[in-house]
């Protein structure tokens, strides 16, 4: 209802609007919309409306008309986001205990005694929300149960919302044309005043030099300018006032690629796998809306948005690309974006991590040019504020960045790239809790386009959606250019650990392997799923080990500046003196971290250049970026990292990988380690080999015979696939089941488990549940929160959902106790 229907019998009636108004009260306020205002208000836009004795400003979410002698509007009785709910609720089974109270609805309805006041106005004509959008919006308030106005929030960058964000505006010289132009612009403010009379201007030679300079250039910044030629704004403006030039405001944009250099790409000839992966997603018949076919290129593009169509549920199917590491996947994106263009439609690239962004923003940037735009979250508020403009008016038409990137307001959106579908970075850890990979699914039925879920190791959700047939499959089993898979060796550290009496950090098998590396000039990747110098520091006569007293972990040796640092709060000690529980002054460190590996390493090899990358050493902005561009130029021959190394990277001379601990992931309590492990294992191995000289990649374990192992040593995706889902099955979980947690959290343990229990005893008696005790996680205590979790499973996420809703209704926590739910959990402990 983008625009109000405008009669005769319906201007007596009042105009309400609905708005959301970000105070997460999970309701919608009703307001009159003053006449003069009718026409111009929308639904998308951001008002101001006063709230309590002061202004506020809310999304306008429903434009309706009041019908006469009537509180409530006839069109529409109850907003979509309460029928959602509604059904919702009508769809699961009622609880069979009689004192349970089934939710309302989110909406607030008008009633007769409830005075509605006026908007204040208007804060951007230009609606920040298309109606597909606000669907959108909708169905993630409504599938991960958080309030509306919070996953408003979460749709649009805080930067663009500031009410005092604006362009940056700088002075910018125009030499006039003709004479004629000038009055022109010294009406519209410019500061270029001038008579308007024909005759010839009356210059110096050196000014009559300078305009002949600016004339060639075409003009430019007022700072530019007076580099460039050696001159000064005071000589620019005597120049402006002889009406040689313009000189008037003029937004500057602020690019973040801005002294980054891309170089200019031309699409490859692909191989015939990646034809037919990209014929594949060419060809998807995206449903047809509204009778309307497809279009051609060059011919005008209505936005499909505005359309009013159904949602397509037979012929839309997103599509996987399951393809190796070093197949190839990103050219098929590219050349699927190009189609796109082509049809005058616009894309989203999905990335997972910020260490991914900078490398794959070049490949992009240098295929597409200024017609891509960056959101990630180094990104200044200025970059980000420009970047988004650029993407609404249509001056950008492909997007890269991590999740939140999924809600970038393109035009015409015809394609939707979630690369690396199976990372749990797209999966956001606070309210609300949505997976960026299913709103891109969501986001593609909506807006009707395509979408490529691409991985080497999906998701076993998505992998599963794929074998059902709910999505497509488009496979690569090969790496381009008949390069091989890596050579992979299986090195059991127990019994490397009875050669040298304790568990190495580096086999004698890696050892030589790197040394033979660093003779031929090539490359090593070695990865290592801790940061820090070793994990812990226990006491060697009572073997207490230093924890963080506000969290219930380990607190972590940092050689760097000598510190303990707890990994979960961020706080930080110097080492004790003596143990505080015994008082011996001797410790030992277990477990090896980055930094201690890297110190191993460094001992070994004292000549090899090393560099190594973990949240501690790319704390610094762009300085992930500096890391790999320095280990592409190949100013380093060993690049030591945790997990931000393991995805993603495209070395053409890294020729062996070592995975230094791949038990670290399997050991996990977490239903998921396995699939955890056989992607990370994967993943890095795909690092090596890549281009002409083959790769080879050992695998350091105290399970070399571990079915997973095994399966990620031989990439066998299929097997390892087919196994676990097996398991999955038997054991009743994802993605058979729908797995969700609930975590309690309150400043005494005693009440975060009281309200636990209760909740889990409550939705146990809830049909169709399955649920657990309340559990201490793994982390018991975290920022000096004591947590209590209970894990819930159905085979609906709407089943979980109406039970959550209802029994927040039924047994309201008190102030002290924080709950919040995680529907489709990743992260488990
Ligand atoms: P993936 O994402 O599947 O791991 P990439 O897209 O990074 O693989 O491709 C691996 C390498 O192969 C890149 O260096 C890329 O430029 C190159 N490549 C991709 N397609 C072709 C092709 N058709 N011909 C030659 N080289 C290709
Ligand atoms: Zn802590």
């Amino acid at each position: 209802m983008p625009t109000l229907p405008r009669s005769s019998s319906t201007l007596t009636n009042r105009v309400l609007v609905k708005v959301a108004i970000d105070l997460a009260l999970d309701r919608l306020f009703t307001y009159e919309v003053p006449v003069e205002l009718c026409r111009e208000v929308k639904v998308g836009q951001l008002l101001c409306v006063p709230f309590g004795h002061r202004e506020a400003r809310g999304f306008a979410l429903e434009v309706m008309d009041e019908a006469p002698g009537s509180d409530m509007e006839p069109h529409n009785p109850q907003s979509a986001f309460a029928k959602v709910s509604a059904s919702a609720e009508a769809t699961a089974d009622k609880p069979s205990t009689t004192n349970c109270q089934l939710p309302t609805t989110n909406c607030q309805l008008p009633t007769t005694n409830y005075k509605i006041k006026p908007i204040l106005g208007i804060a951007d004509p230009a609606p920040f929300f298309s109606p597909a959008m606000l669907k959108l919006v909708r169905w993630i308030a409504d599938y991960t149960c958080s309030p509306i106005e919070m996953c408003l929030k979460a749709a649009v960058p805080a930067a663009v919302l500031k009410p005092n964000a604006k362009p940056k505006e700088l002075l910018f010289v125009e030499p006039c044309a003709g004479r004629a132009a000038c009055p022109q612009a010294a009406e519209s403010g410019a500061l270029g005043t001038t008579r308007p009379t024909t005759e010839p201007l009356e210059l110096t030679r050196y000014q009559q030099e300078l305009l002949e300079n600016i004339r060639r250039v075409g003009g430019g910044w007022v700072q530019q300018l007076c580099r460039e030629f050696s001159t000064t704004p005071t000589t620019l403006r005597a120049l402006a006032a002889k009406g040689g030039v313009t000189i008037a405001p003029r937004a500057q944009r602020r690019d973040p690629l801005a002294g980054r250099s891309v170089l200019p790409t031309k699409p490859l000839l692909l191989n015939g796998m990646q034809r037919a992966a990209l014929d594949r997603i060419v060809n998807v018949q995206p449903a047809v809306r509204n009778g309307q076919e497809a279009r051609f290129p060059g011919e005008p593009s209505t936005h499909p948005s505005t359309a009013n169509y159904q949602l397509p549920t037979t012929n839309y199917q997103p599509i996987l690309l399951h393809g190796v590491t070093g197949s190839g996947k990103t050219e098929v994106y590219l050349q699927a974006i190009a189609h796109e263009l082509d049809y005058g439609r616009g894309a989203i690239v999905l990335v997972p991590e910020i260490s991914l962004t900078p490398q794959t923003v070049r490949r992009f940037a240098g295929r597409f040019g200024d017609k891509v735009a960056v959101l990630h979250s180094a990104l200044s508020d200025g970059e980000r504020y420009d970047e988004w403009h650029r993407i609404r008016t249509g001056a950008a038409r492909v997007v890269v960045g991590p999740r939140s990137a999924v809600f970038a307001p393109v035009k015409d959106l015809g394609l939707i790239v979630v690369d690396e579908e199976h990372d749990t970075s797209y999966k956001q850890d606070e309210t609300p809790r949505y997976n960026a990979r299913d709103v891109a699914v969501m986001r593609g039925a909506f807006e009707n386009c395509k979408v490529v879920l691409g991985s080497a190791t999906p998701s076993l959700e998505t992998w599963f959606n794929a074998q059902r047939g709910k999505y497509a499959l488009a496979s690569m089993a090969a790496r381009v250019a008949g390069h091989p898979m890596p050579t992979v060796h299986l090195v059991n550290l127990e019994e490397e650990s009875e050669a040298y009496a304790s568990a190495p950090i580096f086999s004698k098998f890696l050892l030589d392997a790197i040394a033979a590396r660093n003779r031929r000039g090539e490359q090593t990747i070695l990865f290592l799923n801790r940061r820090g110098y070793s994990r812990v520091l226990e006491c060697k006569n009572c073997g207490c080990v230093i924890t963080c007293p506000n969290c219930s972990v380990a607190y972590t040796y940092h050689s760097a500046d000598n510190c303990l640092r707890c990994h979960v709060c961020g706080g930080w000690t110097p080492p004790p003196v003596s143990c505080p529980d015994c008082g011996a002054h001797e410790f030992s460190y277990t477990g090896v971290g980055t930094q201690r590996a890297e110190q191993a390493l460094r001992k070994c090899f004292p000549h090899a250049r090393i560099l190594r990358m973990d949240a501690d050493s790319t704390a610094r902005k762009n300085s992930h970026d500096d890391i790999l561009s320095k280990f592409r130029a190949r100013e380093a021959d060993i690049l030591i990292g945790t997990q931000m190394i393991a995805k993603g990277l495209d070395f053409p001379n890294v020729t062996l990988v070592g995975v230094l601990n791949a038990d670290a992931s399997l050991n996990m309590p977490d239903f998921r380690a396995a699939e955890r492990t056989f992607q990370l294992i994967a993943q890095v191995s795909g690092r090596a080999g890549r281009a002409e000289k083959p790769g080879e990649v050992f695998i350091q374990t105290f399970h070399p015979d571990s079915s997973v192992i095994l399966a990620a040593a031989e990439a066998d995706f299929a097997r390892f696939a087919s196994d676990e889902l097996k398991e999955r099955e038997m054991a009743g979980l994802p993605p058979y089941r729908k797995f969700a947690t609930a975590l309690f959290r309150a400043k005494e343990s005693a009440l975060a488990l009281r309200w636990a229990d209760l909740y889990a005893k409550s939705l146990m008696k809830y049909p169709g549940l399955s649920v657990s005790e309340a559990l201490p996680p793994a982390l018991e205590k975290a920022e000096g929160w004591y947590r209590f979790q209970v894990q819930i499973r159905a085979a609906s996420a709407r089943t979980i959902a109406a039970a959550w809703r209802w029994i927040v209704q039924a047994r309201p926590l008190p102030k002290e106790v924080r709950a919040a739910l995680d529907i489709d959990a990743l992260n488990v402990l």
